[in-house]
C-alpha cells in the first residue's frame, strides 16, 4: 500500500472546540499531504446525533481556516470546497453494508439490550470475565432471521470475525510493529438499530471509500485500528498505512486539560496570537525537523515534513513557551 498516491484527512467529530491535540493531528496531515505532494481531506465526523452540534462545526471550520489548513476536495458551497458530512454520506455505509452481506461477512442480531447485560453481568461473574458477544445470533438460520426481519422485528448488524484469523498485525508508522490477537475481538456492532452506522465502521467505509493511504491520528484509536482492519478486510478493500500520535501532557505530566489553560484554538485567536506561531509550536510537539530547529516556518514545514520524524514519545504543551514565539 505504500506506492498508493497520498490521500489523508483530518476527521473531526463536532462534539466540541478544536482542542490543541485535535490541531496537532490536521497540521500533520496537512503538512504530509503537502510535503508528498497529496491530498487532504477534511471529514466532519458527524453520526453521534445527541453530540454534535452544527455550531461545533462552524467552531472547527474556523479554527481550521484561521491555522490556515486548506484542504483540497469535498462538495463545492459557493465557489469553495466545503468539508464531508458523514451524515451525508449514507449511501455509502449502506452499499457497504450490502457488499459485507453478499461476502457472508455480516449477519443481524436480534439480541435486546436487556439479554445482552443480563449475559455480560453473568460472565463478568465467571472465571475470565466476559469475552465479548456470545455469537447467538450467529447461529440463526439464514430464511429465519431474514422473516423476523421483514417482520420487523428490531436488530443490529454484526460482523462475522472469522473463526481462524490470526493475529492482526500492521506496521504503525510511528509505533513500529504491532500486532493484536483475533480471537479477542468482538464481532462488532457495524449498524445500529436505528440504521445508523457506529463509528469503526463508518470510518473504514469513508477511508476506503476516499482512498485514504494513511491515516494519521491520536494514539487514543490505537484499539480500534485492528478492529478497523477486520473490517477492511471483510469488504476486500486495501488497507491503508496507520501512523498514531502519542499524547499530548500538560507541563505536570498529565493529560492535558483546561486546568493546564488555554486548550482550544478558538482561545489562541481570541487571545491575539498568531495563527503561524501556533502552527509552528503544535508542529513541534511530536516531530522535528532536525531536533534543533525550533522556528519553522510555513514552507519549511509544507516541503519537509514526515512520518518518520515523528516520535512516540508522549509531547508535553507547555503554554508558556508560546509566548516567546
Ligand atoms: N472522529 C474521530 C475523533 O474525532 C477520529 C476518527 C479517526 O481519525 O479515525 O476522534
Amino acid at each position: 500500500s505504500s506506492n498508493r498516491p497520498v490521500r489523508v484527512r483530518f476527521a473531526p467529530s463536532p462534539t466540541g472546540m478544536l482542542h490543541i491535540g485535535g490541531a496537532r493531528t490536521a497540521i500533520y496531515n496537512w503538512a504530509f499531504a503537502r510535503a508528498m505532494g497529496g491530498t487532504f481531506i477534511l471529514r466532519i465526523e458527524d453520526t453521534d446525533p445527541e453530540r454534535s452540534t452544527e455550531e461545533n462545526t462552524q467552531i472547527i471550520l474556523r479554527a481550521m481556516k484561521w491555522l490556515g489548513l486548506d484542504w483540497d476536495e469535498g462538495p463545492e458551497i459557493g465557489g469553495a470546497f466545503g468539508p464531508y458530512f458523514q451524515m451525508q454520506r449514507t449511501d455509502t455505509y449502506a452499499e457497504a453494508l450490502e457488499t459485507l452481506k453478499e461476502r457472508g461477512f455480516a449477519y443481524p442480531c436480534f439480541c435486546t439490550k436487556e439479554e445482552l447485560d443480563a449475559k455480560r453481568e453473568a460472565a463478568e461473574k465467571e472465571e475470565g470475565g466476559y469475552a465479548g458477544y456470545d455469537r447467538t445470533c450467529r447461529a440463526l438460520d439464514p430464511e429465519a432471521a431474514a422473516a423476523r426481519i421483514a417482520a420487523g422485528e428490531p436488530h443490529v448488524w454484526r460482523l462475522k470475525v472469522p473463526d481462524d484469523h490470526g493475529p492482526i498485525e500492521f506496521e504503525d508508522a510511528v509505533y513500529g510493529s504491532l500486532s493484536f490477537p483475533a480471537d479477542v475481538m468482538d464481532d462488532m456492532i457495524l449498524v445500529r438499530t436505528d440504521g445508523t452506522p457506529t463509528y469503526n465502521f463508518a470510518v473504514v467505509c469513508d477511508d476506503a471509500n476516499m482512498q485514504i493511504s494513511h491515516v494519521i491520528r491520536g494514539d487514543d484509536h490505537l484499539s480500534n485500528t485492528p478492529r478497523q482492519i477486520l473490517i477492511y478486510e471483510a469488504l476486500g478493500f486495501p488497507v491503508p498505512t496507520f501512523a498514531h500520535l502519542s499524547m499530548i501532557l500538560g507541563p505536570d505530566g498529565k493529560k492535558l486539560s483546561k486546568r493546564h489553560g488555554a486548550t482550544s484554538v478558538e482561545e489562541y485567536c481570541e487571545r491575539g496570537y498568531l495563527p503561524d506561531a501556533l502552527v509552528n509550536f503544535l508542529a513541534l510537539l511530536g516531530w522535528s525537523l532536525d531536533g534543533e530547529t525550533t522556528i519553522i516556518e510555513r514552507d519549511v514545514l509544507t516541503s519537509k515534513f514526515s512520518l518518520d520524524r515523528v516520535t512516540k514519545k508522549d509531547a508535553v504543551f507547555d503554554e508558556t513557551k508560546l509566548d516567546w514565539m
